[in-house]
This record gives structure tokens, sequence and C-alpha cells, in this order.
């Protein structure tokens, strides 16, 4: 693997290793000289930023968080923002880079961005999150604009935290500035629809690789990895869809049933309770057991890192939906592929959200705003046609899924490149 010009060179099995290592493959496939690759493999810019929070106590606490942008060729960088202990700059620059090419799948007018903050906000008040949640927009502003880098929520941020960072971000401007994020409430120029938007791709995505084997979710088993805001969506629709869901799990551990789970009942127990753990209605297991689990659909909706070469043998699943970015490594994706599993990748799997970040964007920058049912209209419409020609791409290209998702994504992103030029 090449370093970065910098000399940075992640380490083995690291996100951005990981995220790297695909790239290459992908870049492979489609023959990029070394000048191209060596463009798209680097971040466009990044910023890390140290900021003090006033605690409840009176101390002052000292908080790391970043920004990056990946790559700006097909429209302003889009990408979530999260606040979890173990953000790196590596995590951000392969997040970032994920969401260039899960833009690129879904063809929207985005390149991809990424940012987060090392904090567990589990440890912190709601006046502290709210603090630090404005602190960092303040920080972050000089990237971020409805023009050139719009966030919205990822791992532990959601709806208040979007409203607080567009509340800043206006109160600096004077005025209010609601396309500066997406996944803000509805309330606020939020749009319909985007809750539930990742999940729905998911399941939408789960759906038709269904149907390529002649079934519908009235067949299958489905486990799930998070129990979150991709997780639970993705549980609920599958679950209306007829599929029965037969375990969850998040940081907590897990619950299984194999006769199936009280979905609803499991939202309204973890509204009040936080975790899955301790669920009447299944019997505890841990996070291994789950991706071991026997279902016929497996939905990794947690982190990355999670199906390795450790355990990528024990998945008895044979269709897996990647809610999550980058939650199977390259070496178990080899080991899922010689077992015929159907692999959703991440970059098109979990594209419903950025999806319907695009239509809120656009709804918020015309202050004009769109049904339900135009909603989910557009969004199926966007992702089954992403489906096909993913899946399109690896029949004519004999090549996985994954690989076939990145090159149809690279290429339109090398595409744009050349016909934008290289400045000056
Ligand atoms: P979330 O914070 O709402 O939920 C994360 C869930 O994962 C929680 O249930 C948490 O307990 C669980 N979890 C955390 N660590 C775990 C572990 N080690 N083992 C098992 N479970 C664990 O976050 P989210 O927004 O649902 O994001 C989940 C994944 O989906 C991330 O990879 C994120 O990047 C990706 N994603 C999110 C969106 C979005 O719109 N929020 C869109 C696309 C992809």
């Amino acid at each position: 693997m090449k370093p970065l010009a910098d000399g940075t060179l992640p380490h083995e099995g690291s996100p951005y290793w990981v995220a790297l290592k695909q790239f290459e493959e992908a870049a492979s496939v489609l023959g990029l000289d070394e000048g191209m690759r060596s463009f798209l493999r680097h971040p466009k810019r990044e910023l890390t930023v140290n900021f003090p929070v006033t605690m409840d106590d009176g101390s002052l606490r000292m908080f790391t968080g970043y920004r990056v942008h990946h790559n700006t060729v097909r429209g302003p960088t889009k990408g979530g923002i999260r606040y979890h202990p173990l953000v790196d700059l590596n995590e951000m620059r392969a997040l970032a880079m994920w969401m260039t090419w899960k833009c690129a799948v879904v063809n929207i007018p985005f390149g991809g961005a990424k940012g987060g903050v090392i904090v567990d906000p589990d440890e912190l008040s709601i006046n502290e999150l709210r603090k630090l949640t404005r602190r960092y927009a303040t920080e972050i502003s000089i990237l971020m604009s409805p023009e050139g880098d719009i966030p919205s929520p990822d791992v532990n941020t959601n709806q208040q935290i979007m409203a607080w960072i567009m509340d800043t971000y206006s109160m600096h401007k004077g005025y209010s500035v609601t396309a500066v994020v997406t996944g803000k409430p509805v309330e606020i120029g939020g749009s319909l629809g985007r809750q539930a938007a990742t999940g729905c791709g998911v399941m939408l995505t789960t759906r038709e690789a269904l149907k390529m084997h002649g079934k519908t979710y009235s067949d299958v088993t489905v486990a799930v990895q998070g129990f979150g805001y991709v997780g639970s969506f993705t549980a609920k629709l599958m679950a209306t869809e007829g599929a029965t869901i037969v375990a969850v799990s998040d940081v907590s551990g897990g619950v299984a049933n194999s006769n199936g789970l009280d979905t609803e009942a499991l939202i309204s127990y973890v509204e009040q309770n936080k975790f899955v753990q301790d669920f009447p209605g299944g019997d505890a297991i841990t996070n291994e057991e789950l991706l071991a689990y026997k279902c016929d659909v497996l939905a990794p909706c947690a982190l990355e890192n999670q199906i390795t070469s450790q355990n990528a043998d024990r998945v008895r699943a044979w269709i897996l939906a990647e809610g999550a970015n980058g939650p199977t490594t390259p070496e178990a994706d080899k080991i899922l592929e010689d077992k015929g599993v159907f692999i959703i990748p991440d970059i098109l799997c979990n594209a419903g959200g950025v999806t319907v970040s695009y239509f809120e964007w656009v709804q918020s920058l015309q202050s004009f705003f769109w049904s339900e049912n135009q909603i989910s209209d557009r969004l199926e419409h966007i992702i089954l046609e992403a489906f096909h020609a993913v899946m399109s791409e690896a029949e004519v290209r004999k090549i996985g899924k994954r690989v076939a998702a990145q090159v149809l994504a690279i290429d339109r992103v090398v595409k744009a490149t050349e016909l934008r030029g290289i400045y000056p």
C-alpha cells in the first residue's frame, strides 16, 4: 500500500487501511493510472480542532474533533458527525472516502466528508453536550456551509444535535441557514422520511436481493447488530414487510428468539432502558453470538470491522446487508464470498440516508417541502436504480458486489475529474 504525500500509512486492519485496500482493488479493475489513484487516495482537506468546554462543575475540559473532506469534484461534501471515544483522524479519512463513493453510487451531486469528536456522550450532561456541540460547530464552521459542506447525524448524534449545529451556524450568520445540516427536526426544515431513510435503504436493497433469489421477506429470518438509528429502523421496516427478526444487539449485548422478536416492543423497551439488554421477549446473547446466529439475513448496523477473518467463517446468513459503514474487512470479504454469501455493500446498502439528506438539502435551499409519498417514491427509485446498476456491473465484469459498487462510483468521480480538469 502506498503512503499519502505526508508519509501517512494507516496501520493494517484499521478502517482507513480497509478503505484504501478496497479502493486499490477497484482502481485496478478500472485500470486507473497512478496519478489519478493518488489524487483519489488523498483526502482533499482535514481540520483538527482542540476546544474547551466548561463542564457543569465549573471545570474546563479540552476536547479534540475533526472534519475531513475527501473529494469535492461532484459537489459539496456531505457526511455525518460522530461522537465516540474511538474517533480518530484515520477513521474520519476512511469514512469521508466511503461517503464520496456512496454519493457517487447513488449518483447524487455530493462529495464525501466526515466529522467527529473524541467523546463518550453518555458521560456528559445535556447542558455539556449542547455546549460541546455548539463549540465544535463553531470550530468547524470555517469548512461548513450549505454550498460547501453539509453535516448530518452519525453514531451517537441525532436530530437535536443537528438542530444545535444549524442554530449555531445561523447565529453567526445573523439569519437562519437551514440547509447547512440535514437530519434536523421537521419543525425547523428537516425532511419527512429522513429518520427512517437509512433503514429504508437497507430494507429496499435487501428486498431486491431476496427477489433475485425468488424470496420475499415472509420467507426469511433476520439478525441485526446495532439497535440505534440505522439498526432499529432496519429491523422495524423489515418486520413490517413480513420478516422474522430473530436477534438484535447493541453495545450492551444482544437478545435472540428463534420464533421472532417483537420489534415494536423492543423499540419501546430501548426508549425506556436505553439498551436491548434484559429485554424480556428473548434470551441474552453476545455480539459474537449474534454475528453467528442462524438466520437468512445478517444486517451489521453498528461500527466498522465487526466481521473479520476471526469470525467470518461462523456467519450463517446467506445475505449480508451492511447498514453500517465498513463492517467487513477485506479478509472477511473473501471468506464470505467463498461461502457464497450475497453481500450488499455498505456504500449501496446504507445510501438511503444520504439520499434523503440530499432531498432535505434541496428542500431547505428552496424552502419548499415535499410530501412523504414523494420522498419515499424518489428514494425507492434512486436506490433501486443504484442496486441494479451495481448488480449489472458485477455481472458484466465478473467481480464481487463490493468491488462493483466501488468501480461504478469511482468511475463517476474519475469522469467528473477528467471533465473538470486538474486546476490550474
Ligand atoms: P447510533 O449511534 O444511532 O447507533 C449505533 C448502535 O450501535 C447502537 O445501538 C450502539 O449501542 C451499537 N453499538 C455500538 N458499538 C457497538 C459494538 N461494539 N457492538 C455492537 N453494537 C454496538 O448510530 P447509527 O446512526 O445507527 O449508525 C450506525 C452505523 O450506520 C455506523 O456505521 C454509521 O456510520 C452508519 N450509517 C449511519 C447513517 C445515518 O444516517 N445515521 C447513514 C449511513 C450509515
